[in-house]
């Protein structure tokens, strides 16, 4: 047991993934969950992202960047994008779309070659060759260890008091991307730490000021 006056939760955020066993196997091998990071990699490539979320498409149309082709394979035949992010990947010449399907395998032995989407309503199956698949399925926050304890968003991250690191419980603050639903970039992530640390050191200050307090009374 570990015992302090505060503590700070910054346990970050995980990538959902398919669930596909070549998935892991070949996860820096052309299979990613980050298209700022790794798509400069698939210059002029036939590359695939997975989802229909404003991330597949923000995914979708970055890539267009880099990639000759991008086509989006999504569960369903409706995004779930907002407007303007759907309709820019939908009028966007380089990205092609894969309707009410999903991915159920993963082609290549070092790298990727192909993906395997099967269609959910007719249960046909396709190979697509590609030499990337960027999975964009949504992002949990890690809040497994206090879920119990603190208040949650409805969005599943920890509730923090306004722009504050401050939890439901005094003296646990959280920071970065287990407190964020829209940005989870690094440098925000850092700053929200940088906002943490600094509603700690007042934390503690106010609870060494009001200690020294009852010790004075006490003594008087
Ligand atoms: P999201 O809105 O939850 O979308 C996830 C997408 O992935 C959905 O289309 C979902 O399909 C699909 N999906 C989920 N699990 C799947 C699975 N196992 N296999 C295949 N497909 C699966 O997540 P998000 O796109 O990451 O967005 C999260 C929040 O951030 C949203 O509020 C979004 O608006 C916001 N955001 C905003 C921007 C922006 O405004 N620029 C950019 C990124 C994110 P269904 O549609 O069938 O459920």
């Amino acid at each position: 047991m570990y015992r302090a006056h505060a503590v700070i939760l910054s346990t970050g955020s995980a990538y959902r993934e398919i669930g596909l066993p070549d998935e892991k196997r070949l996860a820096g091998h052309g299979v990613s969950w980050c298209a700022t990071c790794d798509g400069f990699f698939f210059r002029d490539q036939e590359i695939a992202v997975i989802g229909g979320g404003d991330s597949a498409m923000e995914e979708a149309i970055f890539l267009t960047k880099f990639a000759s082709k991008v086509t989006v394979v999504h569960r369903r035949d409706t995004l779930r994008a907002s407007k303007i992010m759907a309709d820019r990947a939908l009028a966007h010449p380089k990205i092609e779309f894969i309707w009410d399907s999903e991915v159920i395998g993963i082609a290549g032995e070092q790298k990727v070659t192909a993906m395997n989407p099967r269609n959910l309503k007719t249960g046909a199956e396709q190979e697509v060759p590609v030499t990337g698949m960027f999975v964009a399925i949504g992002n949990d926050p890690r809040t497994d260890l206090v879920k119990d304890v603190l208040t949650l968003t409805t969005e599943g991250t920890i509730a923090v008091e306004g722009r504050t690191s401050k939890t439901s419980i005094p003296g646990v603050f959280a920071a970065g991307d287990v407190i964020d639903s829209s940005y989870r970039q690094a440098i925000t992530a850092a700053g929200s730490g940088c906002a943490a640390a600094l509603d700690v050191e007042h934390y503690l200050a106010d609870v060494e000021a009001a200690t020294t307090a009852n010790v004075l009374s006490v003594s008087n």
